[in-house]
């Protein structure tokens, strides 16, 4: 039988995905990184992005807020933040996040402006990932 990996993405609000994949793409502190079945065990931390696995020939995608990933004999193990599939991304929700980041990044002091930026970002690539799901 051909090789998987076991993918596993893991938040503070629960188990996002649990599967068996032909291949993971996703976007650690270092760079975008891929991993294959026999891949040599590594961990990094991730960046706010989007994870992209493939499976059956297809492609899906998952936002990935920060975190770190941990690759170990076939298994991919993220442990992040907060994570959504593609098809779970409330798009409205993350426009509403977006127009409210925006808004005190016009106004507050530099810590929140940090905070508001962050905020933006995982809203900006949230809708990205949203997006790109549909667009195939
Ligand atoms: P918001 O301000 O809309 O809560 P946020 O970026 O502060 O966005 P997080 O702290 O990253 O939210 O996540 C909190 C919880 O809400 C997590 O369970 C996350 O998966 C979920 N979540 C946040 N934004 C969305 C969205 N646009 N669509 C679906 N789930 C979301």
């Amino acid at each position: 039988m051909e090789e998987k990996i076991k993918l596993d993405i893991v938040t503070p609000y629960g188990s996002v995905l649990s599967e068996e994949v032909d291949e993971v793409v996703a976007g650690g502190s270092e760079g975008e990184f891929g991993v294959l079945p026999g891949h040599v065990p590594f961990i990094t931390t991730l960046k706010i992005g989007m994870l992209d696995y493939k499976k059956d020939g297809r492609t899906f995608h998952v936002f990935v807020n920060s975190g770190y990933a941990e690759v170990s004999d076939n298994n991919v193990m993220v442990l992040a933040d907060s994570a959504e599939r593609s098809e779970d991304i409330d798009v409205e929700r993350a426009r509403e996040a977006m127009q409210r980041a925006e808004e005190r990044m016009k106004k507050e002091d530099d810590l929140d402006f940090v905070r508001a930026e962050t905020a933006l970002e995982r809203a900006i690539i949230r809708i990205q990932v949203s997006e790109k799901a549909r667009s195939i």
